[in-house]
């Protein structure tokens, strides 16, 4: 056993009683909930009279992939109610722009108070940069996870070389003369993760993703149905995605984002500014739910229990055998290629296997992805340079309150020295310097910019 699984182990161990809790209440969801499932709950809230949330009511947005699992977990295990959040409802959103659209709407008008963010979302909304100039001032207070995407290519290419690594770029920049249409690639949402992940693979093997290929948003089931039948060439995808392509024979892995960026920043918990100002008392109480719930997920003895719940029909909706494999850590990755099997390229949710906090939202990532955005030439009227994206990163990101809350719920010993992890290095050799970041762009051979 990692040392990893470890020290998750005696954490779950220090939390046993309120797993046992917890599963009354998991119980208490799918039947109206009795006086009996209350009384028998043996955990003492640690909630005093000074930190008792101001509202026991939140409505956070998720989307039905593992990045969400926290979340689910934090209201199904019964990490909220400890913390005096009685009554939060998660709610799975269509799509990243039904997110977007339902927190601008707020909870009051029957939208979301936040909840689940690809980057740097927050940042854009609180600038009205994808919301059409309503400026809608967000917070980053946690990061929800790392890992568990996936770069997927169509059974087409197979036999191409293409790996981690592009063998022949060549084959991807002469695919319109050969076949009379551009490589095709698709993300979900532009201009966040995804988009950035199969920029950054592409571009790392010679290909610009804005010349050489066709690189657009469509929705999962479409761009599936497209590998499938010859129309599309790549997707940037999260997991259970990646696991289905290849046991669906749809295509095959060129690269687990894990193998890109060991424990690259990944998606984000954030709420309304407004919200967080009239409720401190209670985003705390949040996050410290969501901390406990990130601590049960990451505890190997859980992982059964943990897909048991997310792949519900109220959640996931998805069979629980698509989504074990990758919270086992195991990659088929098709292509000829051995199969990756190690809890540590999954998703994580708290720490990962090098120590560093993985809840924790490190500034030094918000730039990276700012950073990112300058590279590529997104939002260029708005997002100018790196001044710019510091000082837009030092108005979002929340970090202060994660350090409270950390601190108040006793997770002291997991609350990182620095507001940076220190300098990145990605798979090609390229780093990250949150120090100077212009010399990470200076150094970059295929930018936009
Ligand atoms: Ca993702």
């Amino acid at each position: 056993m990692s040392d990893f699984s470890r020290l998750t182990r005696r954490k779950f161990l220090v939390s046993a009683t309120t797993t046992a809790a917890g599963a009354v209440l998991l119980k208490g969801c799918t039947q109206p909930s009795t006086p009996d499932a209350a009384t028998q709950s043996p955990a003492p809230s640690p909630v005093t009279a000074n930190d008792t949330p101001e509202v026991t009511k939140a409505t956070l947005g998720y989307l039905p992939i593992v990045e969400s699992a926290a979340l689910i977990i934090a209201k199904e295990k019964g990490f909220f109610t400890k913390y005096g959040m009685t009554d939060v409802t998660v709610v799975k959103q269509a799509n990243w722009a039904g997110a977007r659209d339902n927190v601008v709407i707020g909870s009051g008008g029957g939208g979301i108070d936040g909840g689940q963010w690809q980057m740097p979302m927050p940042h854009l909304i609180t600038e009205g940069i994808i919301t059409n100039g309503n400026k809608v001032p967000m917070s980053v207070l946690l990061q929800l996870n790392t890992n568990g995407n996936a770069i997927a290519i169509a059974s087409l290419h197979e036999g191409k070389g293409l790996g981690l690594k592009i063998n022949d770029p060549e084959y991807i920049k002469q695919f319109q003369s050969k076949n009379g249409r551009l490589f095709k690639a698709a993300h979900t949402f532009p201009n966040v993760n995804q988009d950035f992940w199969i920029r950054y693979w592409f571009a790392a093997g010679g290909v610009d993703p804005d010349k050489d290929i066709e690189l657009l948003a469509v929705p999962p089931a479409e761009t599936v149905q497209g590998m499938r039948n010859g129309t599309m060439d790549a997707f940037s995808t999260g997991d259970p995605w990646p696991y289905r392509i290849v046991t669906d024979k749809i295509g095959f892995l060129s690269a687990l984002t894990t193998e890109m960026w060991p424990y690259h920043p990944e998606e984000y918990f954030a709420l309304r500014t407004d919200w967080i100002e009239a409720n401190p008392k209670a985003t705390k109480a949040l996050l410290k739910g969501i901390m406990e719930a990130q601590q049960w997920c990451d505890d190997a003895a859980n992982r059964d229990e943990l897909v048991k719940i997310v792949s519900g029909r109220s959640f996931f909706n998805s069979p629980a055998e698509v989504l074990t494999p990758p919270y086992k850590g195991n990659y088929a990755m098709g292509d000829g290629k051995s199969a990756l099997n190690d809890l540590k390229f999954g998703p994580l949710y708290w720490k990962d296997p090098n120590g560093d906090s993985i809840s924790y939202p490190f500034k030094s990532h918000d730039l990276w992805f700012l950073t990112e955005t300058l590279r590529w030439g997104f939002h260029k009227t708005a997002i100018t340079d790196l001044d710019v994206a510091q000082k837009l990163i030092d108005k979002v990101n929340r970090e202060d309150i994660w350090r409270e809350a950390a601190t108040e719920a006793g997770f002291t010993a997991d609350i990182p020295a620095s507001t940076s992890r220190g300098v990145e290095t990605f798979f090609d050799g390229v780093k990250f310097d949150p120090e100077n970041p212009q010399r990470y762009l200076d150094d970059l051979k295929i930018k936009a910019a």
